[in-house]
């Protein structure tokens, strides 16, 4: 009896024990979540890139992933600068409806860094993915405010390498104030000095990658490339050595390094045998500013800050090869879809009053459904606004009567039809006006150079063809 006893208590144990060794394994092992990584270039131009018709700028690795991924043609930003495109990004709600219509205008004599940032009472996608068990790591460029209750280890991300301004300078420089020249911060590490900071970033994401290899993550790379200053390695620029113009030189060097870097990042989930269950999303955060980095949008009109296609159309890649199959996507869909679909991928939910703009793109990618993403999609930055609908763009301007496009036949936005089209012109215009008059104050102005200078922007003549190679 007693050995029976002992035999039993011993098997109990064990399998008490078994069942503990089960509970405590990883969860990948169990649930199969995805990894997320969200790689944002930074005021890339939409024709700048291989995939999209680059013939000066090689970027073999941002196509490969185009060739394995989804492209999306039609894919949105929910604004035409950093900032704001930032804020939608990370929340998946249109951030006009928050009132984060500008960019953060530390000029403004009413400027208030308490104010100025990602409203506390917003979810971002990390804090929703902490809540499903990921691990969340943010490595670049924050620029969704400065105070301490804005910081992105409040905003639901456990690791931080970057910095919280706007942008930084490339190289390493001393901090002597300016805000491209401040430090790196991390809370994991003592920052090493910055060698080309394209090239770090993409160390510090293969870092966390291989440290989270084991457990369900999102990484949020947030490249500066190829915003300005235009500071580029020696080695890159010789490769571009033949393009004349000394910006676009650089510019297409910096591209070239970003590509490198998206490289990295492919080849380290390939070797670590997690890429095929990590959705990869590239995108760029607004089209590219032409002039001033030396940017190519072809084949849209426009550029940053302004609502014409080449400010708010970019380059966009689903990557996801365990459950989407590669191809292209055509019908419209935008940034703020993001945080929608990871929560749904990784077996959490959105509910309605969470407000969302975003859906879950994933029934779309998949062609489960045929229907379109959006009907409808809005856009308000200082003194513009545009709506499409179906594929119908109005643009609101303060200074002139509306202009509308047909996106189905006119890409390049060359031809305002709103006279021949009045009814809808009047129909559009009401349901813009409608959502105006819904939304909140703006929680803080812009500097007012946006303001004054877009509406010579949508004046001016853009560079709607690939350059001829030199
Ligand atoms: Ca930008």
């Amino acid at each position: 009896m007693k050995l029976k006893a002992i035999l039993t208590a011993i098997i109990i144990i064990t399998i008490a024990i078994g069942a503990q060794a089960q509970e405590t394994k990883p969860d990948r092992q169990r649930f199969s979540k995805p990894n997320f990584i969200i790689i944002l270039a930074d005021d890339l131009g939409f024709g700048d890139v291989g995939y999209t018709g680059s013939s000066q700028i090689k970027t073999p690795h941002i196509d490969a992933l185009a060739k394995s991924g989804v492209v999306c043609t039609q894919g949105y930003v929910s604004a035409p600068v950093c900032g704001p495109s930032r804020a939608g990004l990370m929340t998946g709600r249109n951030q006009v409806n928050f009132g984060y219509d500008n960019n953060l205008g530390e000029t403004l004599p009413q400027f208030n860094e308490d104010h100025a940032g990602l409203p506390v009472t917003e979810k971002t996608i990390a804090d929703r993915l902490a809540a499903l068990g990921y691990t969340n790591g943010i490595i670049g460029k924050w620029h969704l405010g400065e105070a301490a209750h804005y910081h992105p280890l409040k905003r639901g991300f456990h690791e931080f390498w970057g910095y919280l301004a706007g942008g930084h300078n490339y190289f390493q420089q001393e901090d002597d104030g300016a805000k491209y020249n401040r430090p790196i911060i991390s809370n994991y590490k003592k920052p090493q000095p910055i060698t080309y900071i394209t090239d770090d970033k993409g160390d510090e994401c293969v870092d966390f990658i291989k440290r989270h290899k084991g457990e369900p993550f999102f990484l949020y790379a947030a490249f500066n490339a190829p915003h300005a200053p235009m500071q580029a390695l020696d080695k890159d620029l010789k490769l571009y050595k033949d393009i004349a113009d000394e910006k676009r030189r650089t510019y297409a060097a910096m591209v070239h390094r970003l590509d490198v870097n998206v490289g990295r990042i492919v080849k380290t989930l390939k070797k670590q045998k997690i890429y095929d269950n990590t959705v990869i999303v590239f995108l760029s955060d607004n089209g590219g500013p032409d002039t001033n980095n030396g940017s190519i949008n072809a084949p849209f009109r426009g550029r940053k800050g302004i609502l014409l296609e080449g400010g708010i159309r970019v380059p966009f890649i689903v990557s996801y090869p365990e459950k989407l199959k590669s191809g292209t996507y055509n019908k419209a869909i935008t940034s703020l879809d993001l945080a929608p679909t990871f929560v749904a991928l990784a077996g959490g939910k959105t509910l309605k009053k969470d407000k969302l703009d975003g859906v879950n793109l994933y029934p779309y990618l998949s062609n489960a459904t045929q229907d379109a993403p959006h009907e409808t999609m809005l856009w308000r930055f200082t003194i513009s606004a545009g709506i499409r609908k179906g594929n119908w763009k109005l643009v609101r301007l303060p200074d002139r009567l509306p202009m509308l496009f047909n996106l189905d036949k006119d890409i390049a936005e060359q031809h305002n039809v709103a006279s021949e089209n009045w009814d809808l012109v009047e129909s559009m215009l009401k349901e813009l006006g409608d959502w105006d008059v819904s939304t909140p104050h703006v929680q803080f102005l812009e500097g007012d150079k946006w303001r004054r200078n877009q509406l010579n922007l949508y004046d001016k003549k853009y560079q709607l063809t690939q350059p001829e190679n030199e």
